[in-house]
Protein backbone atom coordinates (compact mmCIF):
# COMPACT_ATOMS: atom_id res chain seq x y z
CA UNK A 1 0.00 0.00 0.00
CA UNK A 2 0.71 3.42 -1.12
CA UNK A 3 1.10 6.56 1.59
CA UNK A 4 1.18 9.97 1.60
CA UNK A 5 3.10 12.63 3.85
CA UNK A 6 0.81 15.25 5.22
CA UNK A 7 3.16 18.40 7.01
CA UNK A 8 1.58 21.71 8.51
CA UNK A 9 4.76 24.16 9.29
CA UNK A 10 5.10 26.53 12.22
CA UNK A 11 8.02 29.12 11.80
CA UNK A 12 9.40 31.10 14.51
CA UNK A 13 11.29 34.32 12.68
CA UNK A 14 13.40 36.77 14.88
CA UNK A 15 12.86 40.35 13.78
CA UNK A 16 15.93 42.85 12.71
CA UNK A 17 14.62 45.26 15.61
CA UNK A 18 17.47 47.34 17.47
CA UNK A 19 15.64 46.74 20.79
CA UNK A 20 13.42 43.69 22.45
CA UNK A 21 9.38 43.13 21.94
CA UNK A 22 8.60 44.97 25.51
CA UNK A 23 11.71 46.86 26.76
CA UNK A 24 14.60 48.52 25.33
CA UNK A 25 17.05 46.08 25.45
CA UNK A 26 19.50 45.48 22.24
CA UNK A 27 18.61 42.35 20.32
CA UNK A 28 22.09 42.13 19.29
CA UNK A 29 23.28 38.32 18.71
CA UNK A 30 26.50 37.14 20.54
CA UNK A 31 27.66 39.16 23.79
CA UNK A 32 28.81 37.94 27.09
CA UNK A 33 25.68 35.61 28.53
CA UNK A 34 23.13 37.88 30.01
CA UNK A 35 24.76 41.14 29.19
CA UNK A 36 21.64 42.36 27.39
CA UNK A 37 18.52 41.59 30.26
CA UNK A 38 16.41 43.93 32.55
CA UNK A 39 13.67 43.71 34.89
CA UNK A 40 10.80 43.36 31.93
CA UNK A 41 12.79 40.82 29.91
CA UNK A 42 14.44 38.69 33.48
CA UNK A 43 10.39 38.86 34.48
CA UNK A 44 11.15 40.39 37.70
CA UNK A 45 7.97 41.16 39.60
CA UNK A 46 5.75 44.36 39.01
CA UNK A 47 8.19 45.13 35.79
CA UNK A 48 5.09 46.39 32.97
CA UNK A 49 5.77 45.44 29.45
CA UNK A 50 5.53 47.91 26.59
CA UNK A 51 4.87 47.29 22.72
CA UNK A 52 7.75 48.01 20.57
CA UNK A 53 5.69 49.79 17.63
CA UNK A 54 8.17 48.30 15.17
CA UNK A 55 7.29 44.82 16.12
CA UNK A 56 3.48 45.49 15.18
CA UNK A 57 4.97 47.21 11.57
CA UNK A 58 7.05 44.77 11.29
CA UNK A 59 4.41 42.04 11.56
CA UNK A 60 1.29 44.27 9.61
CA UNK A 61 3.78 44.28 6.63
CA UNK A 62 4.78 40.69 6.89
CA UNK A 63 0.84 40.04 7.26
CA UNK A 64 0.29 41.90 4.06
CA UNK A 65 3.12 40.01 1.87
CA UNK A 66 1.76 36.74 2.98
CA UNK A 67 -1.93 38.21 1.82
CA UNK A 68 -3.26 37.41 5.41
CA UNK A 69 -6.41 39.53 6.12
CA UNK A 70 -5.06 42.12 9.21
CA UNK A 71 -6.99 41.57 12.28
CA UNK A 72 -7.76 45.42 13.18
CA UNK A 73 -8.17 44.65 16.97
CA UNK A 74 -5.38 42.37 18.16
CA UNK A 75 -4.44 41.46 21.73
CA UNK A 76 -2.07 39.27 23.71
CA UNK A 77 -2.40 36.53 25.44
CA UNK A 78 -0.89 34.83 28.13
CA UNK A 79 0.85 31.07 27.30
CA UNK A 80 1.71 29.84 30.80
CA UNK A 81 4.18 27.22 31.21
CA UNK A 82 7.13 26.45 33.61
CA UNK A 83 10.32 25.93 32.06
CA UNK A 84 14.03 27.17 33.29
CA UNK A 85 15.01 29.40 30.37
CA UNK A 86 11.45 31.43 30.51
CA UNK A 87 11.96 33.84 34.14
CA UNK A 88 8.28 35.35 33.78
CA UNK A 89 6.92 31.69 33.85
CA UNK A 90 4.78 32.22 30.79
CA UNK A 91 5.43 33.56 27.13
CA UNK A 92 3.41 36.84 25.72
CA UNK A 93 1.69 35.48 22.92
CA UNK A 94 -1.39 35.63 20.62
CA UNK A 95 -4.04 33.24 20.48
CA UNK A 96 -7.54 34.40 20.42
CA UNK A 97 -6.96 37.40 17.85
CA UNK A 98 -3.50 36.42 16.12
CA UNK A 99 -2.11 40.00 13.80
CA UNK A 100 -2.74 38.01 10.82
CA UNK A 101 -4.92 35.35 9.54
CA UNK A 102 -6.09 33.60 6.14
CA UNK A 103 -3.15 33.92 3.75
CA UNK A 104 -1.51 31.90 1.34
CA UNK A 105 2.28 32.13 -0.37
CA UNK A 106 2.49 30.25 -4.00
CA UNK A 107 5.59 28.23 -4.26
CA UNK A 108 7.16 26.52 -7.49
CA UNK A 109 6.90 22.93 -7.42
CA UNK A 110 8.25 21.13 -10.31
CA UNK A 111 6.77 18.19 -11.35
CA UNK A 112 9.17 14.86 -10.29
CA UNK A 113 9.13 10.99 -10.00
CA UNK A 114 7.61 9.97 -6.88
CA UNK A 115 5.75 13.16 -5.83
CA UNK A 116 2.27 11.90 -4.60
CA UNK A 117 -0.77 12.43 -7.01
CA UNK A 118 -3.54 14.15 -6.65
CA UNK A 119 -2.15 17.40 -6.35
CA UNK A 120 -1.56 18.84 -10.21
CA UNK A 121 -3.44 21.84 -10.85
CA UNK A 122 -3.92 24.31 -14.19
CA UNK A 123 -0.39 25.29 -13.34
CA UNK A 124 1.62 22.36 -12.14
CA UNK A 125 4.60 24.10 -11.61
CA UNK A 126 2.79 26.11 -8.63
CA UNK A 127 1.38 24.96 -5.50
CA UNK A 128 -0.81 27.21 -2.71
CA UNK A 129 0.28 27.04 0.86
CA UNK A 130 -2.47 28.51 3.11
CA UNK A 131 -1.41 30.91 5.80
CA UNK A 132 -3.66 29.90 9.04
CA UNK A 133 -2.35 32.60 11.07
CA UNK A 134 0.44 35.03 12.06
CA UNK A 135 1.64 35.91 15.26
CA UNK A 136 3.40 38.17 17.77
CA UNK A 137 5.47 36.98 20.99
CA UNK A 138 8.47 37.11 23.18
CA UNK A 139 11.32 34.44 22.59
CA UNK A 140 12.43 32.63 25.54
CA UNK A 141 16.16 32.96 26.79
CA UNK A 142 18.53 30.28 26.21
CA UNK A 143 20.08 27.13 27.96
CA UNK A 144 23.78 25.90 27.52
CA UNK A 145 24.37 22.32 28.40
CA UNK A 146 27.89 21.91 29.85
CA UNK A 147 28.63 17.92 29.37
CA UNK A 148 32.19 18.72 31.39
CA UNK A 149 30.80 20.49 34.18
CA UNK A 150 27.91 18.11 34.15
CA UNK A 151 25.55 21.51 34.42
CA UNK A 152 23.40 23.84 32.57
CA UNK A 153 24.18 27.41 32.41
CA UNK A 154 21.00 29.95 31.51
CA UNK A 155 21.39 32.73 29.17
CA UNK A 156 18.58 35.21 29.37
CA UNK A 157 19.74 37.38 26.76
CA UNK A 158 17.45 36.21 24.44
CA UNK A 159 14.35 36.94 26.49
CA UNK A 160 12.43 38.97 24.55
CA UNK A 161 13.20 38.92 21.30
CA UNK A 162 10.86 40.04 18.99
CA UNK A 163 9.43 36.56 17.18
CA UNK A 164 6.54 35.82 14.28
CA UNK A 165 5.17 32.78 14.68
CA UNK A 166 4.08 31.66 10.71
CA UNK A 167 1.58 28.55 11.09
CA UNK A 168 0.71 27.26 7.62
CA UNK A 169 -2.09 24.33 7.11
CA UNK A 170 -1.06 21.33 6.58
CA UNK A 171 -0.75 21.67 3.05
CA UNK A 172 2.71 20.17 2.35
CA UNK A 173 2.99 16.66 0.79
CA UNK A 174 6.70 16.37 0.23
CA UNK A 175 10.18 17.54 1.86
CA UNK A 176 10.48 19.24 -1.24
CA UNK A 177 7.54 21.00 -1.00
CA UNK A 178 8.53 22.17 2.41
CA UNK A 179 12.07 23.68 1.59
CA UNK A 180 10.87 25.37 -1.18
CA UNK A 181 8.30 26.84 1.64
CA UNK A 182 10.90 27.84 3.78
CA UNK A 183 13.23 29.08 0.97
CA UNK A 184 10.42 31.61 -0.78
CA UNK A 185 9.81 32.85 2.57
CA UNK A 186 13.38 33.49 3.51
CA UNK A 187 13.66 35.03 0.67
CA UNK A 188 10.83 37.38 0.64
CA UNK A 189 11.27 38.04 4.46
CA UNK A 190 14.88 39.61 3.37
CA UNK A 191 13.30 41.84 0.64
CA UNK A 192 10.68 43.18 3.47
CA UNK A 193 13.93 43.71 5.73
CA UNK A 194 11.90 42.37 8.49
CA UNK A 195 14.23 39.38 9.44
CA UNK A 196 18.41 38.35 8.34
CA UNK A 197 16.78 34.73 8.42
CA UNK A 198 20.15 33.88 9.60
CA UNK A 199 19.10 29.69 10.20
CA UNK A 200 22.37 29.08 11.65
CA UNK A 201 22.34 31.70 14.04
CA UNK A 202 18.14 30.58 14.84
CA UNK A 203 16.32 33.69 13.66
CA UNK A 204 14.59 31.22 11.42
CA UNK A 205 13.17 28.16 12.91
CA UNK A 206 10.46 25.69 11.89
CA UNK A 207 8.56 23.07 13.84
CA UNK A 208 7.16 20.14 11.71
CA UNK A 209 3.95 18.64 12.01
CA UNK A 210 3.50 15.42 10.53
CA UNK A 211 1.16 12.39 9.91
CA UNK A 212 0.60 10.05 7.37
CA UNK A 213 -2.37 8.24 5.63
CA UNK A 214 -2.84 5.83 2.92
CA UNK A 215 -3.45 7.12 -0.44
CA UNK A 216 -6.79 7.66 -0.76
CA UNK A 217 -7.95 8.16 2.84
CA UNK A 218 -9.70 11.65 3.37
CA UNK A 219 -9.16 11.87 7.30
CA UNK A 220 -5.86 13.32 8.99
CA UNK A 221 -3.63 10.61 10.78
CA UNK A 222 -2.92 11.27 14.80
CA UNK A 223 0.41 14.01 14.08
CA UNK A 224 3.55 13.96 15.65
CA UNK A 225 5.71 18.03 16.30
CA UNK A 226 9.29 17.91 15.53
CA UNK A 227 10.34 21.82 17.26
CA UNK A 228 12.90 24.10 16.66
CA UNK A 229 14.53 22.30 13.03
CA UNK A 230 17.41 25.25 12.21
CA UNK A 231 18.28 24.00 8.43
CA UNK A 232 16.35 23.02 5.34
CA UNK A 233 18.48 19.82 5.57
CA UNK A 234 17.55 19.19 8.93
CA UNK A 235 13.60 19.95 8.04
CA UNK A 236 14.24 17.28 4.93
CA UNK A 237 15.62 14.87 6.65
CA UNK A 238 13.85 15.15 9.81
CA UNK A 239 10.34 14.57 7.38
CA UNK A 240 11.74 11.55 6.05
CA UNK A 241 12.89 9.68 8.42
CA UNK A 242 9.11 10.65 10.50
CA UNK A 243 7.31 9.45 7.91
CA UNK A 244 8.95 6.54 7.51
CA UNK A 245 8.91 5.60 10.87
CA UNK A 246 5.08 6.58 11.55
CA UNK A 247 4.41 4.68 8.72
CA UNK A 248 5.92 1.34 9.20
CA UNK A 249 3.40 1.67 12.82
CA UNK A 250 0.61 2.33 10.81
CA UNK A 251 0.96 -0.54 8.38
CA UNK A 252 1.33 -2.69 11.16
CA UNK A 253 -1.74 -1.77 13.16
CA UNK A 254 -0.54 0.43 15.43
CA UNK A 255 -1.17 3.97 16.50
CA UNK A 256 1.11 7.28 16.18
CA UNK A 257 1.29 8.90 19.79
CA UNK A 258 0.09 12.50 19.98
CA UNK A 259 3.76 13.76 21.47
CA UNK A 260 6.44 15.97 20.62
CA UNK A 261 9.88 14.68 19.51
CA UNK A 262 13.19 15.88 19.08
CA UNK A 263 15.52 15.80 16.38
CA UNK A 264 18.92 14.52 16.43
CA UNK A 265 21.25 15.87 13.95
CA UNK A 266 24.13 13.26 14.50
CA UNK A 267 21.96 10.42 14.53
CA UNK A 268 19.27 11.38 12.05
CA UNK A 269 16.89 9.70 14.19
CA UNK A 270 13.85 11.55 16.50
CA UNK A 271 12.83 10.77 19.64
CA UNK A 272 10.06 11.06 22.14
CA UNK A 273 10.55 14.10 23.94
CA UNK A 274 6.76 14.65 25.26
CA UNK A 275 3.43 14.29 25.43
CA UNK A 276 1.53 17.49 23.54
CA UNK A 277 -0.07 19.78 25.44
CA UNK A 278 -3.68 21.00 24.82
CA UNK A 279 -4.21 24.88 24.43
CA UNK A 280 -6.05 24.28 27.46
CA UNK A 281 -2.80 22.47 29.80
CA UNK A 282 -1.07 26.54 28.67
CA UNK A 283 -3.99 28.21 30.83
CA UNK A 284 -4.33 31.00 27.98
CA UNK A 285 -5.30 34.07 29.43
CA UNK A 286 -5.66 37.49 28.08
CA UNK A 287 -2.45 39.88 29.23
CA UNK A 288 -3.55 42.46 31.61
CA UNK A 289 -0.41 44.20 31.69
CA UNK A 290 -0.59 45.02 27.56
CA UNK A 291 -3.55 46.89 26.02
CA UNK A 292 -5.57 46.07 23.18
CA UNK A 293 -4.01 46.70 19.81
CA UNK A 294 -6.12 48.81 17.29
CA UNK A 295 -5.02 48.85 13.72
CA UNK A 296 -6.46 51.40 11.57
CA UNK A 297 -7.05 51.31 7.75
CA UNK A 298 -5.07 54.19 7.68
CA UNK A 299 -1.83 52.10 9.41
CA UNK A 300 -2.27 49.22 7.15
CA UNK A 301 -2.54 51.38 3.80
CA UNK A 302 0.50 52.91 4.72
CA UNK A 303 2.43 50.07 5.61
CA UNK A 304 1.63 48.27 2.58
CA UNK A 305 2.70 51.65 0.44
CA UNK A 306 6.21 50.97 2.16
CA UNK A 307 6.50 47.29 1.00
CA UNK A 308 8.92 46.65 -1.30
CA UNK A 309 8.09 44.49 -4.88
CA UNK A 310 8.64 41.06 -3.35
CA UNK A 311 10.06 38.35 -5.16
CA UNK A 312 7.71 36.41 -7.11
CA UNK A 313 6.25 40.14 -8.51
CA UNK A 314 9.95 40.93 -9.84
CA UNK A 315 10.01 37.57 -11.37
CA UNK A 316 6.97 38.08 -12.82
CA UNK A 317 8.09 41.69 -13.90
CA UNK A 318 11.60 40.82 -15.13
CA UNK A 319 9.44 37.87 -17.54
CA UNK A 320 6.84 39.82 -19.09
CA UNK A 321 8.81 43.23 -19.30
CA UNK A 322 12.57 42.50 -19.32
CA UNK A 323 11.64 39.36 -21.32
CA UNK A 324 14.59 37.58 -19.40
CA UNK A 325 13.49 33.36 -19.44
CA UNK A 326 12.13 31.97 -16.63
CA UNK A 327 14.66 30.02 -15.22
CA UNK A 328 17.40 33.27 -15.26
CA UNK A 329 14.23 35.44 -13.32
CA UNK A 330 13.65 32.39 -10.62
CA UNK A 331 17.48 32.68 -10.02
CA UNK A 332 18.05 36.64 -10.19
CA UNK A 333 15.49 36.78 -7.41
CA UNK A 334 16.36 34.02 -5.00
CA UNK A 335 18.72 36.35 -3.28
CA UNK A 336 18.08 39.93 -2.05
CA UNK A 337 21.45 40.58 -2.92
CA UNK A 338 21.68 39.10 -6.17
CA UNK A 339 18.48 40.85 -7.08
CA UNK A 340 20.15 44.75 -5.70
CA UNK A 341 23.13 43.94 -7.95
CA UNK A 342 20.93 42.68 -10.97
CA UNK A 343 18.54 45.92 -10.96
CA UNK A 344 21.72 47.91 -10.89
CA UNK A 345 23.56 46.22 -13.26
CA UNK A 346 20.54 46.76 -16.10
CA UNK A 347 20.17 50.09 -15.02
CA UNK A 348 24.47 51.14 -15.58
CA UNK A 349 24.36 49.29 -18.98
CA UNK A 350 20.91 49.70 -20.24
CA UNK A 351 20.41 46.26 -21.16
CA UNK A 352 18.63 43.29 -18.73
CA UNK A 353 19.62 40.70 -20.89
CA UNK A 354 23.60 41.40 -20.95
CA UNK A 355 23.46 42.35 -16.97
CA UNK A 356 21.30 38.55 -16.58
CA UNK A 357 23.83 36.81 -18.55
CA UNK A 358 26.98 38.02 -17.22
CA UNK A 359 25.64 37.10 -13.42
CA UNK A 360 23.96 33.90 -14.63
CA UNK A 361 27.42 33.01 -16.02
CA UNK A 362 30.08 34.84 -14.72
CA UNK A 363 29.28 35.50 -10.72
CA UNK A 364 27.30 32.50 -10.35
CA UNK A 365 30.48 30.26 -11.45
CA UNK A 366 32.42 32.18 -9.42
CA UNK A 367 30.32 31.87 -6.13
CA UNK A 368 29.91 28.48 -6.57
CA UNK A 369 33.76 27.95 -7.31
CA UNK A 370 34.80 29.72 -3.85
CA UNK A 371 31.63 28.66 -1.98
CA UNK A 372 30.57 32.16 -1.80
CA UNK A 373 26.89 32.66 0.10
CA UNK A 374 25.27 35.77 -2.20
CA UNK A 375 25.17 37.45 1.28
CA UNK A 376 28.66 37.53 1.82
CA UNK A 377 29.18 39.40 -1.81
CA UNK A 378 32.00 41.87 -2.00
CA UNK A 379 31.33 43.19 -5.26
CA UNK A 380 30.31 46.98 -5.27
CA UNK A 381 26.53 47.61 -6.70
CA UNK A 382 27.77 49.46 -9.46
CA UNK A 383 31.16 47.42 -10.31
CA UNK A 384 29.57 45.03 -12.64
CA UNK A 385 27.42 47.61 -14.60
CA UNK A 386 30.82 49.30 -15.00
CA UNK A 387 32.62 46.77 -16.42
CA UNK A 388 29.62 46.03 -19.09
CA UNK A 389 29.64 49.65 -20.27
CA UNK A 390 33.14 49.06 -20.85
CA UNK A 391 33.58 46.02 -22.44
CA UNK A 392 30.53 47.66 -24.70
CA UNK A 393 32.18 50.69 -25.62
CA UNK A 394 35.22 48.36 -26.75
CA UNK A 395 37.46 49.76 -24.00
CA UNK A 396 38.08 46.36 -22.56
CA UNK A 397 38.06 42.96 -23.84
CA UNK A 398 36.12 39.68 -22.73
CA UNK A 399 38.95 38.25 -20.97
CA UNK A 400 39.94 41.53 -19.20
CA UNK A 401 36.24 41.79 -18.01
CA UNK A 402 36.32 38.59 -16.67
CA UNK A 403 39.43 39.83 -15.19
CA UNK A 404 37.48 42.42 -13.38
CA UNK A 405 34.72 40.90 -12.35
CA UNK A 406 37.43 38.32 -10.54
CA UNK A 407 39.03 41.44 -8.89
CA UNK A 408 35.36 43.41 -7.95
CA UNK A 409 34.18 39.74 -6.89
CA UNK A 410 37.26 38.57 -5.04
CA UNK A 411 38.25 41.96 -3.19
CA UNK A 412 35.77 44.76 -3.68
CA UNK A 413 37.83 46.37 -6.52
CA UNK A 414 36.86 49.50 -8.43
CA UNK A 415 37.16 48.67 -12.17
CA UNK A 416 38.36 51.69 -13.89
CA UNK A 417 41.26 51.83 -11.13
CA UNK A 418 41.77 48.43 -11.29
CA UNK A 419 42.01 48.35 -15.32
CA UNK A 420 44.59 51.56 -15.22
CA UNK A 421 46.48 49.72 -11.91
CA UNK A 422 47.08 46.50 -14.54
CA UNK A 423 46.78 48.42 -17.39
CA UNK A 424 43.86 46.21 -19.12
CA UNK A 425 42.88 48.87 -21.86
CA UNK A 426 42.62 48.30 -25.17
CA UNK A 427 44.19 49.97 -27.74
CA UNK A 428 41.91 52.33 -29.37
CA UNK A 429 44.26 55.11 -30.47
CA UNK A 430 44.17 54.78 -34.19
CA UNK A 431 47.67 56.17 -34.61
CA UNK A 432 49.41 53.58 -32.36
CA UNK A 433 47.44 51.01 -33.89
CA UNK A 434 48.34 52.17 -37.83
CA UNK A 435 52.14 52.14 -36.44
CA UNK A 436 51.86 48.54 -35.45
CA UNK A 437 50.46 46.78 -38.58
CA UNK A 438 52.97 49.12 -40.56
CA UNK A 439 55.22 47.61 -38.39
CA UNK A 440 54.44 43.65 -38.95
CA UNK A 441 53.51 44.59 -42.87
CA UNK A 442 57.17 45.15 -42.80
CA UNK A 443 58.22 41.89 -41.13
CA UNK A 444 55.75 39.23 -42.55
CA UNK A 445 56.79 40.48 -46.58
CA UNK A 446 56.39 37.27 -47.56
CA UNK A 447 52.68 36.70 -46.27
CA UNK A 448 51.86 40.29 -47.14
CA UNK A 449 53.13 39.79 -51.38
CA UNK A 450 50.68 36.22 -50.93
CA UNK A 451 47.82 38.06 -49.91
CA UNK A 452 48.16 41.15 -52.16
CA UNK A 453 48.67 38.53 -54.95
CA UNK A 454 45.36 36.98 -54.11
CA UNK A 455 46.15 34.70 -51.29
CA UNK A 456 42.60 36.17 -49.39
CA UNK A 457 43.12 33.73 -46.08
CA UNK A 458 46.53 35.25 -45.53
CA UNK A 459 44.83 38.30 -44.22
CA UNK A 460 44.06 36.06 -40.69
CA UNK A 461 47.51 35.05 -40.04
CA UNK A 462 48.40 39.19 -40.70
CA UNK A 463 45.25 40.10 -38.18
CA UNK A 464 47.20 37.68 -35.69
CA UNK A 465 50.63 38.94 -36.07
CA UNK A 466 49.50 42.40 -35.27
CA UNK A 467 47.20 41.53 -32.46
CA UNK A 468 50.42 40.22 -31.38
CA UNK A 469 52.39 42.98 -32.19
CA UNK A 470 49.76 44.97 -29.46
CA UNK A 471 49.93 42.32 -27.18
CA UNK A 472 46.66 41.51 -27.45
CA UNK A 473 45.47 45.13 -26.40
CA UNK A 474 43.88 46.34 -29.61
CA UNK A 475 40.49 47.12 -29.49
CA UNK A 476 39.61 44.04 -32.35
CA UNK A 477 37.45 45.62 -34.49
CA UNK A 478 39.80 48.66 -34.92
CA UNK A 479 42.61 46.95 -35.89
CA UNK A 480 40.69 44.86 -37.88
CA UNK A 481 39.77 47.91 -40.30
CA UNK A 482 43.30 49.67 -39.79
CA UNK A 483 44.76 46.59 -41.50
CA UNK A 484 41.71 46.08 -44.13
CA UNK A 485 42.45 49.93 -44.98
CA UNK A 486 46.29 49.53 -45.05
CA UNK A 487 46.50 46.37 -47.52
CA UNK A 488 43.99 47.72 -49.97
CA UNK A 489 46.24 51.14 -50.19
CA UNK A 490 48.99 48.85 -50.56
CA UNK A 491 46.69 47.14 -53.05
CA UNK A 492 45.91 50.28 -54.88
CA UNK A 493 49.73 51.28 -54.92
CA UNK A 494 50.70 48.04 -56.67
CA UNK A 495 48.09 48.22 -59.45
CA UNK A 496 49.24 51.67 -60.28
CA UNK A 497 52.34 50.76 -60.69
CA UNK A 498 51.38 47.96 -63.29
ZN1 LIG B 1 14.93 44.04 28.79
Amino acid sequence: MEFETIVGLEVHVELKTESKIFCSCPTRFGGAPNAHICEVCAGLPGALPRLNKKVLDYAVMTSLALHCEVTKKSRFDRKNYFYPDLPKGYQISQLYAPIGRNGYMDIDVRPEAGRSPGEASSDASKKRIRIHELHMEDDAGKLIHDEAENSTKIDFSRCGVPLLEIVTEPDFRSDEEVTAFLSELRTMLKFIGVSDCKMQEGSLRADVNLSVRPIGETALGTRTEMKNLSSFRAVSKAIGYEAKRQWEIVRCGGTIDRETRRWDEEKEMSFSMRKKEDAAEYKYFPEPDLPVLRITDEKIDELRSVLPELPQEKRKRYIEELHLPEYDAGILTANKEITVLFEKTAEICGDPKDASNWIMVDLMKLLNDTSTLPEDLKIREDSLGEIIVMFKEGKVSRAAGKELLRAAFAEGAVPKEYADAKDLWLITDRGSLEEAVGKILGNNGKARDEYLAGKTKNFQFLLGQAMRETKGKADPALLRSVLEEKLAQLSHDKTDKM
